[in-house]
């Protein structure tokens, strides 16, 4: 598209920040507008693969994000009571050379300040809730609660779960929950008594799971989510006060590695889970969507925020190659709905490394290189048999 195409960015999570920086660098004039007030470091970890690393060295930003979380030594899967291994992928450097760049694990506040980094100053306007949209035939107006109004050529809708952009597009619905809650701790890694944790582990039970993991490159942070069957959630999607002690009796009876996790949590807080059913639809028009605002997954797979970033590359490639939106929206989600439904079956099946997987057309995926023309076998997973 020209280059004096105004883009306006709504939602300045993983998803946008990404594509703001990719766009600006391919020489767009682009405008972000999030609801908070400001970032502040609340939230937990989150697990990246190669797929994001690859996206992150466009930004300049591979290395700082290497340094910032950790890279760790190895994923490993474990039967939650008797401690069993079950899977086991090791991040030495034949598996980077293979995939192609580090694993990271971050806390996700660290990551929003590293992406922020490559945008011009004035970019993200802070304070700016979506209200809705007016689409003409020349252009956008974007109406925000605060009162005031954005004008944009194209929208990219990166608002998360509950996207105002996709109501726009598709229709009032709310998220799905998905009869699963997530009870999450940080703390500092001191509290675990006896030897130190591994890097990061999985431990499995038949209805429950558990993942605990180091945060920060010393080592010194550590992050646990488990998920509980729930029946059901009154409430919005915002966390509640967890009980530490109901938490740790989730695990009654865990082998002795995974209680010594358990038993070190401490401020302890519920979220519900919710997804998003599959849906085709991801523009209309001069507005389109990426991330959790169109394909929220459920968080089993540590897949959503890979799919947020691998999204915001291929979009920006397709504005920056392609003439017009539709033809640019088209390309876009002919490339990204294989893959993301892939994603979407897989994390429903909660059965990602939980024994032998092939992992390479995920990890290996590199979202800055496929060719746009055409959806590459390697966007769609060997695992499934479709
Ligand atoms: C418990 C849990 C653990 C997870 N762990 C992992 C993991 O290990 N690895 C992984 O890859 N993924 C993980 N995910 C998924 C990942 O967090 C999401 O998929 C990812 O954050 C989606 O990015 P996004 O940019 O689309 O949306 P978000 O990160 O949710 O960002 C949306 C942004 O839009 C803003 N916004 C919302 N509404 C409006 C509005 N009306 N107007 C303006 N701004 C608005 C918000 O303030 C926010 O900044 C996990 C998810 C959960 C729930």
């Amino acid at each position: 598209m020209d280059r004096g195409t105004r883009i306006a960015v709504l939602g300045a999570g993983l998803a946008g920040l990404t594509a703001a920086g990719l766009l600006q660098r391919a020489g767009f004039s682009v405008d972000v507008y999030d609801q908070s007030p400001s970032f502040s470091r609340i939230g937990a970890g989150i697990i990246l693969g190669a797929n994001v690393s690859k996206v992150l060295r466009r930004l300049d930003l591979e290395k700082a994000f290497a340094a910032t979380g950790i890279r760790p030594d190895t994923f490993l899967s474990r039967a939650w009571d008797s401690g069993e291994q079950l899977y086991r992928l090791d991040f030495d450097a034949e598996c980077e050379a293979r995939f192609g760049g580090p694993f990271v694990n971050i806390h996700r506040a660290d990551l929003h300040q590293l992406l922020q980094r490559p945008l011009a100053p004035g970019t993200i306007r802070f304070g700016h809730k979506l209200a809705g949209i007016d689409e003409r035939v020349d252009g956008l107006t974007l109406h925000f609660d605060n009162g005031t109004r954005g004008e944009a050529d194209i929208a990219i809708g990166a608002d998360g779960i509950r996207s105002v952009t996709r109501d726009f597009i598709l229709g009032a619905e709310e998220p799905r929950f998905v009869g699963r809650s997530a009870p999450r701790a940080v703390f500092p890694a001191s509290r675990i008594k006896g030897k130190p944790i591994a890097d990061c582990t999985k431990w499995w039970a038949p209805d429950r799971h558990t993942l605990a993991y180091y945060m920060t490159p010393d080592r010194n942070e550590v992050y646990v989510m488990a998920a509980l069957p729930a029946a059901r959630w009154d409430g919005d999607g915002s966390p509640v006060k967890g009980d530490r002690d109901e938490f740790i009796a989730a695990f009654d009876g865990a082998h002795a590695d995974l209680k010594r996790v358990t038993e070190a949590a401490q401020d302890v807080t519920v979220w519900p889970i919710f997804d998003r059913p599959r849906s085709d639809t991801w523009y209309k028009g001069r507005v389109v969507l990426m991330g959790d605002a169109s394909h929220a997954v459920r968080p089993f797979m540590a897949a959503g925020g890979s799919m947020a970033i691998e999204d915001a590359a291929i979009l920006a490639r397709c504005i920056a190659e392609f003439d017009d939106p539709a033809t640019a929206f088209a390309r876009y989600t002919a490339i990204r709905i294989p893959r993301v439904a892939d994603v979407q079956e897989i994390s429903i099946a909660n059965s990602w490394m939980h024994g032998p997987t092939e992992t390479d057309w995920f990890f290996g995926y590199d979202p800055c290189i496929v060719p746009l023309d055409r959806v590459l076998p390697e966007a769609t997973c060997p695992i499934l048999k479709r």
